[in-house]
């Protein structure tokens, strides 16, 4: 499962199958990760330092972060893709094909004048999320989306 939260300028990021259940998040805030809770993640109960602070304390690499830099990124269906936007202009793109074996994601790709604030990932799982939410598998493809989404021993 892969799954974001946003809280102003911040994203979070979550990938249950790199997550062991460590469980140091719980233990570094109780009051943003309760596992009992639906969603279990509440970005709501802090502030952005402290919400980075616990998520970097993770030791799987499941729970990752980002700011958003401003940059939008949007599920757009009927177009089969996420794409992000730095107001009007579109500074990124993830394509996926619908098929037999669920979702392929063939294509990541971000303006290299966008590079490292996070947008490929969003881009992802933006994709990933609303896959597992239409009960889709996913199928990485291109080569950014099968790094991302391999399990952590591999
Ligand atoms: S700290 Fe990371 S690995 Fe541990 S339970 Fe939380 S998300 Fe999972």
């Amino acid at each position: 499962m892969h799954r974001t939260y946003m809280k102003d300028e911040l994203v979070v990021f979550w990938d249950s199958e790199k997550c062991y259940h460590a469980r140091r998040c719980v233990g570094s805030s109780a009051k943003i990760f309760d596992p009992k809770r639906r969603p279990w993640i509440d970005l709501s109960q802090a502030d952005m330092p402290e919400i980075w602070e616990c998520v970097s304390k993770c030791p799987s690499g499941a729970l990752t972060c980002a700011y958003t830099h401003g940059i939008d990124v949007r599920f757009e269906e009927d177009a089969c893709r996420s794409a992000a936007y730095d107001g009007e202009k579109q500074v990124g793109v993830c394509l996926y094909r619908e098929g037999p074996d669920g979702w392929s994601i063939v294509s990541t790709r971000v303006d290299p004048a966008y590079g490292g604030q996070g947008i490929a990932k969003r881009l992802v799982f933006s994709v990933t999320e609303a896959a597992e939410r239409r009960k889709q598998a996913v199928v990485p493809v291109c080569s950014y989306a099968v790094k991302l989404l391999r399990p952590a021993d591999q």
